[in-house]
């Protein structure tokens, strides 16, 4: 493996998250509009391409791996890819193996995926209310994620619950989901809504809601008692002190965590991103289809490696998006 992979500013690089596929068989109106046209498979890779690009990764260093979307369920043939990788897992090349799905195809997968050595799965779930999910959906069915679930669950996966904070939206139902996530033994995660995608600024300023605002609503029923718990992630977690339950938050916007960010992306088409919040990437793709591998193929990713900016460019103003960028999350995996 040699050295390990490290940027510019000394952060060892041990976590890649890799969008499978931009694709979805939901329209989430704060990730891609009704309309989205998906890119042209021949400039997606295949499956081939990227067990031959992680497993790379993997040698290098890279210790986690979560595989994102798009909806990376909807893939044709996705549990080979998870097969290969669990492989790396089997042989202790890699710690950890993840998903983050929307849920709905996870009832027919989630015993697959525990055999591919998949232990922990993040569930998108914004609201659980069916009319809303279906309107912020524009095509989703609550149930089947609810369904999905519960099959993670029966097949030994734990889950954690992803909702993004949008104001006007899902605004009252903090305590809800809160609520449910406690009674149905998920972790919970509340996300900052990032300026990200082909979506009008006015609807991300519309809907933004930081997440002190969250945790202070929080607070009007419950002690929160900040946890020093990390996962390696962005996640900052507090205990609920009347309950033990634990929330996490990411607030890419309010509180920059970019200072100790081991994380880079890899998109589905081969491009390397080592910043989810600045547009600057490094196309492997070509790399890959002139044949280069080996020695040949780490010189490259650690070169991209070496560029990782110091951090976002992100920010809300009071009437002014900064930092947005066209790039849907959808394309490079939230
Ligand atoms: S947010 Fe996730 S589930 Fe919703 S459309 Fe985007 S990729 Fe699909």
């Amino acid at each position: 493996m040699g050295t390990p992979l490290c940027d510019g500013f000394g952060r060892d690089v041990r976590y890649l998250r890799v969008s499978v596929t931009d694709r979805c068989d939901l329209r989430c109106s704060y990730c891609m509009k009704e309309d989205v046209t998906f890119l042209p498979r021949n400039q997606v890779l295949s499956l081939e391409e990227l067990d031959r690009l992680c497993s790379a990764f993997v040698t290098l260093g890279v210790r986690k791996l979560r595989v994102t979307g798009g909806e990376p369920l909807v893939r044709r043939n996705i549990l080979s890819f998870f097969a290969a990788m669990g492989a790396h897992l089997r042989a202790g090349r890699l710690d950890e193996l993840t998903l983050t799905t929307n849920g709905t195809q996870l009832a027919r997968h989630a015993q697959a995926l525990a055999a591919c050595g998949v232990k922990r799965v993040n569930v998108s779930l914004d609201t659980l209310d069916a009319q809303k999910y279906t309107r912020l959906t524009r095509l989703g069915r609550i149930g089947q994620v609810f369904d999905g679930i519960a099959a993670a669950q029966a097949a030994g996966l734990r889950v954690k619950l992803n909702a993004m904070a949008l104001k006007g939206v899902n605004d009252d139902e903090i305590f809800a989901l809160t609520d449910w996530a406690a009674g149905h033994g998920c972790d919970l995660t509340f996300i900052e809504l990032m300026p990200m995608g082909d979506i009008p600024a006015g609807t991300r300023l519309d809907q933004f809601w930081p997440l002190d605002e969250v945790r202070a609503h929080l607070e009007t029923r419950f002690r929160l008692i900040d946890s020093a718990l990390s996962t390696g992630g962005p996640a900052r977690y507090v205990t609920l002190a009347e309950t033990g339950q634990r929330i996490g938050f990411i607030s890419p916007l309010s509180h920059n965590f970019c200072n100790s960010c081991n994380r880079v992306r890899l998109t589905c088409k081969g491009e390397l991103y080592t910043c989810l919040g600045q547009e600057g990437s490094t196309d492997l793709r070509p790399v890959l289809r002139a044949g280069i591998e080996g020695a040949a193929l780490a010189r490259e990713i650690r070169a991209a490696i070496a560029r990782k900016p110091a951090g976002h460019a992100f920010g809300y103003g009071p009437c002014a998006v900064a930092g947005q960028m066209a790039r849907g999350m959808n394309h490079t995996g939230g």
